[in-house]
């Protein structure tokens, strides 16, 4: 029996992660979906949000469950007897970055595989931090993620945008600092 783990920050799920888990699902027995409980980059849903998403958009996978983890990917692979790491490529980019951790991970834990899929074509594009960026904006995002997904993001920045409409001027922040958005 091969046991696999996906790890990533999901913040939040897309179809492009979906896509990844579906695949690592038909090819090992059992997958489990990793959860990264405190990444060092600003997040925009807690651990529980970002789970219980995942838990939904996967929901139709029989053989996929989702936890959360703290500390070495490696480390949460032996906790939980995968026998390998699943990531996903986008671009060079991608590549390059899985290249590295996967022989730093090797060095750490030589029993554990690292298994890269290639993204399909249509979410090439696609990262968290778009889809934050397109939702910030108020932009069209249908086809990114699954309808509770967008529900919880157009939930969330509503939020947030009550919240810094209630602060003083001088302490108000851009709804977006992204690449999407015009910064002249
Ligand atoms: P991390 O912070 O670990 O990169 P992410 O949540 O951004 O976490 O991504 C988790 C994994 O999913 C990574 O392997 C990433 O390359 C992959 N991934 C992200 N977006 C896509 C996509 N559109 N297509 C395929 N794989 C993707």
């Amino acid at each position: 029996m091969v046991r696999a783990v996906y790890p990533g920050t999901f913040d939040p799920i897309h179809n492009g992660h979906i896509d990844i888990a579906s695949r690592a699902s038909y090819i090992f027995d059992e997958m489990i979906l990793a959860v990264y409980d405190t990444p060092p980059k600003k997040l925009l849903f807690s651990t529980a949000e970002r789970v219980t998403m995942a838990q939904e958009a996967l929901a139709h996978l029989g053989n996929v469950q989702v936890i959360s983890y703290t500390g070495l990917t490696v480390q949460c692979a032996h906790n939980v007897q995968a026998q390998v790491v699943v990531r996903g490529l986008r671009n060079v980019a991608d590549f390059e970055f899985e290249y590295q951790i996967g022989l730093a991970n090797r060095q750490l834990a030589p029993d554990v595989e690292l298994c890269c899929l290639i993204t399909s074509s249509e979410y090439a594009f696609l990262s968290a931090t778009i889809l934050k960026e397109v939702a910030s904006l108020d932009g069209r995002y249908e086809g990114w993620t699954p309808e509770p997904v967008q529900q919880a993001l157009r939930r969330k920045y509503a939020e947030l945008n009550q919240s810094n409409s209630r602060r003083p001027v001088s302490e108000k922040i851009s709804r977006s600092r992204g690449k999407l958005s015009h910064r002249g």
